[in-house]
């Protein structure tokens, strides 16, 4: 195990055998894990922030999981610095940060893989194929690596987080999931690793998002139930900025994510959009 310019005790593991021997060490206190891909912002720190509160010692992981991105996606483009990304994680009160390279994470092809069906087929899925199977099959292998208790996902991945939450009630692994709320920026714009593509221009037109999906709620507390007429008026907002391009909006059911037309009870609406070359995603869970 490595301990490189770090505050006295904090970890940076590099190798699965590290992972598995901090595993051993830390135990029978209670494990936080916090799986990231890097460039750690406000969203992550706010995970690290919540494990830190519940657990005795937070794990960060770093790996940009290649699995998960598709051929044309912003794998080769995806912000790298894992020394920033040891002192985010050590400011917010993480222990440890497991970064290990593709090649010790992964090795070779791989022949097994996670696949949460249903769930990964709408919203995001439409567009990612296999992007879902690739998030299920590294978040399984981190579980079964660090075995924590407790691991902690962002709403802003409302898809991501049921997904993961199946995975571990379907295959009984021992992990206690915990949601956290979406931290947004004071624009209202959900803050994302992938926003620094964005020009300053992009940025600005990129908040009708969340200003679409509020604009949704008031509807809802104003007395609308129709998913169709939402999803009109959802897309003439987005159509104001011309930069922006709207992929899907969805209404559905927050667990099972299967659409529905009236809105009653708890319901998700869920959006992307592409600004210039970005792809941005938000959601808002409200109840009728
Ligand atoms: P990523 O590094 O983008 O894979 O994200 C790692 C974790 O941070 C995931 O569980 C995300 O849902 C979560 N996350 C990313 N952005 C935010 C945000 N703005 N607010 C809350 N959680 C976030």
């Amino acid at each position: 195990m490595t301990s490189v310019g770090c505050r006295s005790g904090f970890k940076v593991i590099t190798t699965v055998s590290g992972a598995r021997r901090l595993k051993k060490e830390l135990t029978p206190g209670i494990v936080g894990l916090v799986p990231t891909m890097g460039a750690l912002h406000a969203g992550h720190e706010a995970l690290i922030e919540k494990a830190r509160q519940d657990c005795d010692s937070v794990i960060v992981s770093v790996f940009i999981n290649p699995l998960q991105f598709g051929q044309a996606e912003d794998f080769g483009a995806y912000p790298r610095d894992l020394e920033a990304d040891i002192r985010a994680a050590m400011k917010a009160g993480g222990d440890a940060v497991f970064a290990p390279s593709r090649d010790e994470f992964i090795g070779g092809t791989m022949l097994t893989s996670v696949n949460v069906d249903e769930l990964d087929k709408g919203l995001c899925g439409r567009s990612r194929p296999g992007h879902f199977k690739g998030v299920a099959t590294i978040v399984a292998k981190l579980f079964n690596m660090l075995g924590p208790d407790k691991a902690y996902f962002g709403e802003k991945d409302w898809q991501q987080l049921q997904i993961v939450r199946r995975m571990v009630d379907d295959l009984d692994i021992d992990v206690d999931i915990v949601s956290v709320p979406t931290v947004r920026d004071s624009d209202g714009l959900a803050i994302s690793s992938r926003n620094r593509y964005l020009s300053a221009d992009e940025r600005k037109a990129a908040t009708i998002l969340p200003k679409a999906l509020d604009a949704m709620r008031a509807m809802v507390a104003g007395g609308e139930t129709r998913a169709t007429v939402l999803s009109e008026r959802f897309e003439e907002m987005i159509a104001t900025e011309p930069d922006v391009e709207l992929e899907y909006f969805s209404v559905c059911r927050p667990q099972s994510l299967k659409a529905v037309d009236k809105i009653t009870g708890d319901v998700l609406m869920a959006a992307s959009v592409h600004v210039g070359g970005t792809r941005l995603i938000d959601n808002m869970v409200i109840n009728a």
